[in-house]
């Protein structure tokens, strides 16, 4: 599974302090997920930062 930040992404920095492995900031300020398959060890906190995101930017793809 993949994710998807979308352009409701206000910049908070949230999902990336939660799981940096899948969530990056980008020189825009806005958030940007791996373009890879997440790996499973890092499912689970990938999950808690999509959830955790205040706008509901982060889908799953
Ligand atoms: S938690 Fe949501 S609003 Fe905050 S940086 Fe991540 S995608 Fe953007």
């Amino acid at each position: 599974m993949r994710y998807f930040v979308n352009e409701n992404c206000i910049g908070c920095g949230l999902c990336s302090s939660i799981c940096p492995e899948v969530f990056t900031m980008s020189d825009a300020g806005t958030a940007v997920a791996a373009g890879n398959d997440v790996p499973a060890e890092q499912m689970e906190s990938a999950k808690e930062a999509a959830h955790s995101c205040p706008v509901d930017a982060i889908e799953e793809c």
